[in-house]
């Protein structure tokens, strides 16, 4: 392992990220993707995947998390945002509408962050459906995180698309996993589900909606 690259610049520099990307990612979450990601990117050849980058927020602690384990995060997004993201929503953020195509896109403002933060070395964004990126993304990764849409088809097609990919005694982390419907949708929790009684992952560990199971 590299030194730890957290540094008190960093770390406050990461606990006002997710303010400025409207807390759908906290600080802890953060943290704690950090964490995991970078034991198991160290237990294994340092490559990890994210589906559904956003602005950036949780690309940045596993760009981190690569830094600290010299390896390297694939970000796979269209960056048109998900349908929650969409005008009529609560989740909508203004600032990231383009008027003209009348689409939300979040490319500049992910790239500009990974930019400020000196993670370009280390996170490869991927402008792409997941049909798309699926298609050349084969080798098995230590680490993926299912942050993408919360629609029932999308999130289904994103497990099972990435799942596969994990490799044995990797880590599949799951964001926005609800267990009671009231907090949130229920895609991301049925996933889960599908997951852990599939056989082929175990539930490791969880932080608030933030899950994490390990492949067989
Ligand atoms: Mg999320």
């Amino acid at each position: 392992m590299n030194t730890n690259p957290l540094t008190p610049e960093v770390l406050s520099v990461l606990e006002r990220l997710s303010t400025i990307n409207r807390g759908f990612f906290t600080f802890e979450e953060g943290m704690k993707l950090f964490e995991e990601a970078s034991l198991a990117m160290a237990g294994g050849s340092g490559y990890a995947i994210e589906v559904g980058s956003y602005c950036g927020t949780s690309t940045a602690f596993l760009g981190f998390a690569a830094k600290a384990t010299d390896g390297f995060v694939v970000s796979v997004d269209h960056h048109l945002g998900s349908e929650e993201n969409g005008p009529s929503w609560e989740s909508f953020d203004q600032s990231l509408y383009d008027r003209e195509r009348s689409t939300i896109n979040t490319l500049s403002r992910f790239r500009s962050l990974i930019y400020s933060l000196s993670l370009d070395e280390y996170v490869a964004p991927i402008t792409a459906s997941t049909r798309v990126a699926t298609n050349f993304l084969r080798d098995r990764a230590d680490f993926i995180f299912i942050d993408g849409g919360h629609g029932e088809e999308v999130a289904f097609n994103d497990y099972f698309s990435y799942a596969p990919l994990v490799r044995r005694g990797g880590v599949l982390a799951i964001h926005d996993v609800f267990e009671d419907p009231t907090k949130g949708g229920r895609p991301p929790f049925e996933i889960y589900t599908r997951a852990v009684t599939s056989e082929q992952f175990t539930h490791v560990t969880n932080l608030g909606s933030l899950y994490f199971l390990r492949r067989r």
